[in-house]
């Protein structure tokens, strides 16, 4: 079957690359001039099972109380451009925000992110692909008492569903990562999750294009898609700046700009863009530098060794679409990771970096079939896009090709969201 993929990011390469090894004639669509160029660009790093805690969940709103005002709040909500779909979608994260919903959301999230992952093993042993991978771990850390109490009943749940937690005092965090020496006084415990791994997703995502390349898809870059057309019910052709172009199914993987597209036939896609930063700095004292993955859950930072860089990333602007760098909320990430790691490099010339999330309300992605039977989605990955892209594209395509997804596929499609 001839089937377009709308988005080259890395949701629609690692589609791209199982729907090509399933034997489909692929054919990727994105306006950038290459792959990996928007959210994919610059993360986080993380392949993180681990975070598996959706944003929306019981202790979620009394912190972000906390924040509101701060303009150098980890959470920030931008309520001078709301549009009825945002206060919808504010509406669905709210009544996702209980113990209730978040152990479902835990369990529906860990169930992709263990597949990816496992899926993500076997595309590196399969192909060799390079990407300044990590197998070393992440390391949650915690400086207050509170926090790292909720921390630990996080772990315990996601320890029943099948993912290894180890709780660690503070002396056994320094163990596993003797970086952290200049905290060690502060901190009040961590938790270790010695199967999650790290890399640079831009690599990865550029790298695998090749290799989809090597298979037979075909990348179109630098066509922006204008409308979709449909005739009897079908899509038909997508308008693109460079003409229209036919297929027999296609996929929706835009990231954030998904419902903008989707919306044009009459499909409501419950994602909202959640900015974030990063920044990058070239090691000049690898012996100083971390070497396991490492997440400040108190700051919502994110830390990546990606060869001789270390990348931090975090933060969260809400309902914004505005890709200029703000400076008071990009010199926090530098400011905070410059503390962390002192003298590991050149923290006065950092690369700055923001993107836009596709988050849901639920922070599970929406993989599956639409009302249009030819049209199908694999988008909304909000901060897991990277952790769960090879498992997302690997159940798509079994969607795609009527054979059953080796894992149950039951709350990950955009159905859920018919009632709330
Ligand atoms: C600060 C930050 C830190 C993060 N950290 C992590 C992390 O540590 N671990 C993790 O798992 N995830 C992380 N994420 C999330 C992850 O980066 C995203 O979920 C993932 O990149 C989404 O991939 P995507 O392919 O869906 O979207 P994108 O990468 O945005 O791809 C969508 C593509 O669609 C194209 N496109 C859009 N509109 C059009 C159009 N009209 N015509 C043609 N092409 C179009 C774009 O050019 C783009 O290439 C982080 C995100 C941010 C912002």
């Amino acid at each position: 079957m001839k089937i377009l993929i709308l988005g080259a990011g890395v949701i629609g390469v690692t589609s791209a690359w199982y729907l090509a090894k399933a034997g489909h004639d692929v054919v990727v669509i994105d306006r950038q001039p290459s792959a990996g160029l928007e959210t994919s660009f610059a993360n986080g790093g993380q392949i993180s099972p681990c975070h598996a805690e959706p944003w929306a969940n019981s202790s979620t709103l009394k912190t972000a109380l906390k924040w509101i005002g701060r303009k150098d709040a980890p959470l920030f909500f931008h309520f001078d451009h709301l549009d009825p779909s945002i206060l919808i979608w504010s509406i669905r994260f709210l009544l996702n925000c209980t113990s209730f919903r978040s152990r479902i959301n835990t369990e529906r999230i860990l169930r992709i992110a263990l597949y990816s992952l496992s899926s993500l093993q076997s595309l590196r042993t399969e192909t060799g692909i390079n990407y300044d991978q990590k197998t070393t771990g992440i390391l949650h850390i915690y400086r207050n008492k509170k926090s790292f109490n909720h921390a630990i009943t996080v772990a315990e749940m996601m320890n029943k569903i099948g993912l290894l937690r180890e709780i660690k005092n503070a002396d056994e965090v320094l163990s596993i990562e003797p970086a952290l020496v200049s905290i060690h006084k502060e901190l009040a415990g961590g938790i270790f999750t010695a199967s999650d791994e790290s890399g640079d997703a831009y690599k990865f995502t550029k790298n695998l294009a090749n290799l989809c390349v090597k298979r037979g898809v075909i990348f179109h870059y630098n066509t922006t898609i204008i409308g979709l057309e449909m005739t009897a019910g079908q899509l038909v052709s997508v308008a693109t700046n460079n003409g229209r172009m036919k297929s027999d199914a296609f996929v929706i993987a835009l990231g954030s700009c998904s419902p903008s597209i989707a919306r044009q036939i009459g499909i409501n896609l419950p994602i909202c863009p959640a900015k974030g930063y990063s920044t990058t700095i070239v090691i000049t004292d690898p012996n100083k530098a971390p070497s396991v993955a490492i997440t400040d859950d108190e700051n919502k930072l994110v830390y990546s060794r990606l060869g001789n860089r270390l990348r931090c990333a975090g933060t969260a602007e809400l309902a914004t679409w505005n890709l200029e760098i703000n400076p008071t909320r990009v010199n926090i990430v530098t400011a905070k990771s410059r503390t962390l790691f002192p003298d590991i490099g050149d923290f006065d010339n950092p690369q700055i970096w923001c993107g836009l999330r596709p988050v849901t309300p639920d922070s599970i992605p929406i993989i599956g079939r639409t009302q249009i039977s030819n049209l199908f989605l694999n988008t909304g990955h909000g901060t897991l896009g990277w952790t769960m892209s090879c498992g997302s594209g690997r159940l798509l395509t079994d969607l795609i090709s009527n054979r059953l997804p080796d894992i149950d596929m039951s709350g990950l499609s955009l159905n859920r969201f018919r009632i709330i």
